[in-house]
């Protein structure tokens, strides 16, 4: 029969070479990597021969088996799981069609040329490599394999180098054989000592026997049972995040693990992890979690919607419960009431055991750099867990550093302030800059300073926080005057507006003759009894999208929302006085409208309409102003 050759897509061979340069310090993960491989592929077998018993041909006794052949140099690691047929052989192991992999590779390429190796190492330790690292240790990997349920068996060989050849194979026992002729300096992988080792140390929590073979000899080097069946004072924290990396196909370290064994109406254990680092997948539009479901040590999938929300979709792990048939149907999980219930007692502890972290506060940072903009997505899809969910949150903010939670911006709140102040926006720098909190900074008013595009979207629903409205300061300058403020803030530029309260009306007749001038461009043109330092400013008002949302709908091509746009002018400010004495005397100040709208929406983020006008009214006005 015939050999085919074929080549690695591009982005294999790119990153083969770089796995064989980068990693050489850590060589002892490639068994890991084989091993977890060995072990999902008889997860998967296990499960499918739950409804297909044919597909076992009578040997369900799973296993993976590592034999080292010293005299010529191989080190074979076997399993009797689902093995591959030649397209998945190809598939599998030529492209990178797995996602994980995927990312990586375009990671990579982003990085434009040759990578070092420390970046290299890096993002291998965000994306893994799996079945690649193989050829860390070897010259030459061979594949063999039989796919369960069919009678031709495959051998797929590579030295690494660009190529690779699949052919037919007979007497292939069913699931796959990995054959690795190691490398001159790989051959300690040889020596039993060496294997126990790596095997005790990254594979002991894989819930089926890792057997070191010698002819008919086998000795189990791992404990083989599931780590998460096992009562939480046998395991060490090693273990746990081992069994993280295997389980959550991660390779950083757990920020926090949550192990639970619920008895009573309903039995589970729970295993669960929130990573350090953001998965690449975090943001995908699919936004599914990843828990893995057992029923009694079987895996049944990795894809069940019904078991936590999609705003915990960063979480990894696994539940597994004995009250579930193991014959249930994968399509009807979703709906199936006791997942629901197991998800829910699932989610209350791990947002409580989320919050008791709380306390240290940089470990918490890490944790809402990390997930906060997902974890907020919760609280406008699950409203029973609001209040929870609020507690959670933390927030830049215009007066302090650092992250603040609610209970703290309540407790600061100056006398007469009732509702929650925040403004949204791209940067918490640029927000900082805006003119729209310049008159709550000045009367020691914090405002929660909102980055994440989900802001837009929880506070349009404004859920109150213990009885106190989230209020967007775009609308909330009237709110102001009721605000006592800091005493100090006396002398504040806006002391000098008049008492008694009444609009003035040379600044209500330059407002009308603003917003005659600047026609359609904005809604509405009125003085302003937030600004201080600032002439003008830009604002949405309170009802519909706000001028950021706005501009993020733009951004993803989606128009049609349309902000209100409030140009308030600052009655107090010296420029607004002298426009407003001109207007009076019957002069022109339509350019200076403009330069003034042009101004408020650079500061809002925003791109001036119509660039060359601007550019020829400053300049008149330098012209003015300089000779
Ligand atoms: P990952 O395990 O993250 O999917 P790998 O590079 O480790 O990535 O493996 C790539 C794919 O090759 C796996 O998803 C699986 O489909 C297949 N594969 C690898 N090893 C085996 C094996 N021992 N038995 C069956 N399939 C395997
Ligand atoms: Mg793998």
């Amino acid at each position: 029969m015939t050999v085919e050759t074929l080549h690695f897509q591009a982005e294999v061979s790119k990153l083969l070479d770089i796995v064989v340069h980068a990693l050489y310090s850590q060589k002892d993960i490639f068994l890991r990597e084989l091993i977890s491989n060995a072990s999902d592929a008889c997860d998967r077998l296990r499960y499918a021969a739950i409804t297909e018993p044919a597909l076992a041909e009578g040997d369900a006794a799973f296993k993976v088996r590592l034999v080292s052949d010293e005299a010529a140099g191989l080190l074979t690691i076997a399993d009797n799981g689902i093995g591959m047929n030649r397209a998945e052989l190809i598939e599998n192991l030529g492209t990178i069609a797995h996602s994980g992999t995927r990312r990586f590779a375009e990671a990579l390429a982003a990085q434009n040329g040759k990578p070092d190796a420390k970046k290299a190492l890096s993002l291998i330790g965000q994306f893994g490599v799996g079945f690649y690292s193989a050829f860390m240790v070897a010259d030459r990997v061979d594949v063999i394999s039989r796919k369960a349920g069919e009678t031709e068996g495959w051998k797929w060989s590579s030295d690494g180098a660009g190529d690779f050849t699949v052919e037919p194979f007979d007497g292939a026992p069913r699931g796959t054989r990995i054959v690795l002729t190691l490398k001159d300096d790989a051959k300690e992988y040889l020596k039993p000592e060496a294997l126990r080792r790596i095997v005790k140390t990254y594979s002991d929590h894989i819930d089926l026997p890792v057997v070191l073979a010698d002819g008919e000899k086998e000795e189990t080097v791992n404990t083989a049972s599931a780590l998460w069946a096992r009562p939480k004072c046998e395991v060490t924290p090693e273990q746990y995040a081992e069994f993280y990396h295997h389980v959550g196909h991660a390779f950083d370290d757990p920020w926090l693990t949550v192990h639970m064994h619920a008895e009573g109406a309903i039995e589970y254990s729970g295993l669960v992890f929130v990573p350090t680092e953001r998965p690449f997948d975090l943001f995908d539009p699919d936004r599914k979690q990843r828990l893995k479901l057992y029923v009694r040590r079987v895996f049944i999938t990795d894809d069940c919607e019904g078991l936590v929300p999609s705003y915990l979709r960063f979480l990894k792990g696994v539940v597994d419960t004995p009250d579930l048939p193991l014959n249930v149907s994968r399509e009807t999980l979703q709906d199936n009431p006791l997942v629901r219930k197991i998800g829910r007692g699932l989610v209350s502890r791990v947002l409580a055991e989320i919050g008791k972290t709380a306390e240290d506060k940089e470990k918490y940072a890490e944790f809402w750099e990390a997930f906060g903009a997902v974890l907020k997505e919760g609280i406008y899809e699950d409203f029973e867990r609001r209040a929870t969910l609020l507690d959670l949150c933390r927030f830049q903010s215009s007066l302090k550093d650092g992250w603040i939670g609610l209970a703290d911006y309540l407790a600061e709140m100056p006398e007469g302030q009732e509702h929650i102040y925040y403004l949204t926006g791209d940067s918490a720098e640029a927000l900082k800059a805006n003119p729209q909190i310049e008159g709550f900074t000045a009367k020691g008013v914090n405002v929660l300073l909102l980055t994440d595009a989900i802001d837009e979207f929880w506070t349009a629903m404004a859920p109150p926080y213990k009885d106190r409205k989230f209020a967007s300061v775009g609308g909330a300058g009237a709110d102001l005057a009721r605000i006592k403020g800091a005493a100090a803030d006396e002398t504040a530029p806006e002391a000098e507006k008049p008492e008694d309260d009444k609009p003035r009306a040379d600044i209500a007749a330059l407002a009308t003759m603003m917003k005659t001038a600047l026609g359609d461009e904005v809604t509405e043109v009125k003085p302003s009894s937030r600004l201080t330092s600032s002439p003008v400013c830009l604002v949405s008002g309170d009802a519909g999208v706000s001028l950021h949302l706005e501009r993020l709908l733009k951004a993803h091509n989606r128009t049609g929302a349309h902000a209100a746009r409030v140009l308030e002018i600052n009655p107090g400010h010296p420029v607004i006085a002298a426009l407003a004495r001109r207007a009076a005397d019957g002069a022109d100040i339509a350019d200076a409208a403009w330069l003034l709208l042009d101004q408020a929406r650079i500061v809002e983020g925003e791109p001036v309409a119509d660039a060359a006008a601007f550019s020829r009214r400053l300049t008149a006005m330098m012209e003015k102003g300089l000779f």
